[in-house]
Order: C-alpha cells, then structure tokens, then sequence
C-alpha cells in the first residue's frame, strides 16, 4: 500500500535520511522505532509533504507521489497525525473531526458517509466524546493528541502515518491510544506507527524497522524484533 524505496531527506546541508526503504502493506501495522534524532519524523514528513524528499520514491498503492504537496498527498489518501498535537484551537472537537474528512469531498473516489465515520469516530475516541461541543484549544494535552488521530482516521486513508501519538501522555492515556491503534488495526485500517515506547510498538505492530542515524539498521516481523538480542539492548532497556 505505501512503499519508501531509498528515501534522502536533508535539512539544509545537512542529509538526515541516508537512503531508507521501507513497505507498509494493505491492512498491517508497521512501526518505525529508533533513538531520539534518529530520523523518525523527518521519515513521516518526507512522506506526507510537509518536506520535499531529496531523493527517493514514496508510493502510495502504486501511485508516486514523492514531493506533492501534502494537501495532494491527503487528497490521494495519505493522512498524517503529526507529532505535537496540532489541531484548530478555535474550532469544536465535532468542527475539527469533520475538517479531517474535508480532503474527501476533493477526491475522484466515493466520499463515504461523513456523519456515519464522525460517529464512528467518537465511539472509538468516548474522550472526544463527551467533549464533542467543547473547543480544541480547551481540551488537555493527551485529548488534543487524541483528536488528531481521531481526525486523521476520518479522512478515511488508505494509510495512516501516527508519529508518536504517546508522546508526552500520562500512563493511562498511553494505555488508551495503544488500544485505540489496536481496535483500528482489526478494522483493517493500513498504518505506520513512529514510537518512542519501543516495547509497546512491537506488541501491537506486525512488522518493524528500527532506524539508526537516518539509516535502517535492522527490520523484521514485530515477535522476532522483540526476540533480537541488539534490538532488546538497545530499545527495550534489556542488557
Ligand atoms: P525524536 O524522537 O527526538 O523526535 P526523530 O527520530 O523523530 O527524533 P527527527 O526529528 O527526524 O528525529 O530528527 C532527525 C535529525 O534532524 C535530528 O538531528 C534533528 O536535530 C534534525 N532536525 C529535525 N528537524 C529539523 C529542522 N527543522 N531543521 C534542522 N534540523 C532538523
């Protein structure tokens, strides 16, 4: 579904991604895991557009569309929940949910049922819920990070980026989001997930890719990832 085959990104001068490939294939969940600066989100912005790749292919079911700009990328289909909570402060969780199916209405497929997926949405996200008429900017900070997944889900991708939808939540939101990214993958919604919870990437992912320096190092099906001696010292505190 989403191929990254040889992917250079650089800030300035300086070359972050040295050449990555990857595969996120039609319903399965990959996630990226690797130390801070690493390279992690930079990967994800070079896919979505909100940086231009300096070399490389990004496919998205066979389509390229390496260095669109990212609205052409949302409307083919791609949708990014970014790191750092970014929604519309101004707006209603309901306003900011259904801006995420906006891209929709500029597509050549089927726009589906809006209100059927907005509903479907707060069922998934009862947080977002109970807060439907309550605006953005007022919502705490694992809410808001919420919402920005909730609103990527409701452009109805084919893939999904989530970089690091854990960031920054208390333990028991954290908890939450995983098994919110678990309840998605059994609907068979495609994604790639960046984490710094290595551990719990892996439980809920069916396939890794560990980065290094902008470099993948190592890369396999998630149970064997957790079983790699290098990656268990390196990532999942193990000696
Ligand atoms: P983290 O988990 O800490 O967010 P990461 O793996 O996501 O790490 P990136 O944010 O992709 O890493 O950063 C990779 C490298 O690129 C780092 O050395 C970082 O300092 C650098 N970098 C990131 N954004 C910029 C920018 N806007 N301008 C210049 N350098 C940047």
């Amino acid at each position: 579904m989403l191929t990254i085959d040889n992917l250079h990104a650089a800030y300035g001068k300086v070359e972050v991604l040295h050449g990555i490939s990857l595969e996120v294939p039609k319903g399965k969940l990959v996630t990226l895991i690797g130390s801070n600066g690493a390279g992690k989100t930079t990967t994800m912005r070079a896919i979505s557009g909100m940086i231009k790749p300096r070399g490389g292919k990004v496919l998205l079911a066979g389509r390229d569309i390496t260095g669109m700009e990212s609205h052409r990328i949302a409307r083919a289909g791609l949708a990014h929940s970014p790191e750092g909570r970014r929604v519309f402060a101004t707006m209603t969780v309901t306003d900011n949910l259904l801006l995420g199916a906006f891209p929709r209405f500029t597509r050549s497929r089927p726009k589906g049922d809006v209100q059927h997926d907005l509903e479907r949405a707060l069922e998934l996200f009862p947080r977002l819920k109970e807060r439907r008429t309550q605006l953005a900017g007022t919502l705490s900070g694992g809410e808001q990070q919420m919402l920005a997944m909730a609103r990527a889900v409701m452009l109805n991708p084919d893939v999904v980026l989530l970089d690091e939808p854990s960031m920054g939540l208390a333990p028991i939101l954290v908890d939450e989001v995983f098994r919110i990214i678990a309840r998605l993958k059994t609907e068979g919604v495609t994604m790639l997930l960046v984490e710094q919870f290595a551990q719990a990437a892996l439980n809920v992912a069916d396939y890794g890719y560990v980065l290094e320096n902008g470099s993948i190092a190592v890369h396999g099906p998630a149970a064997s990832l957790k079983n790699d001696p290098k990656v268990v010292a390196a990532y999942l505190g193990g000696a």
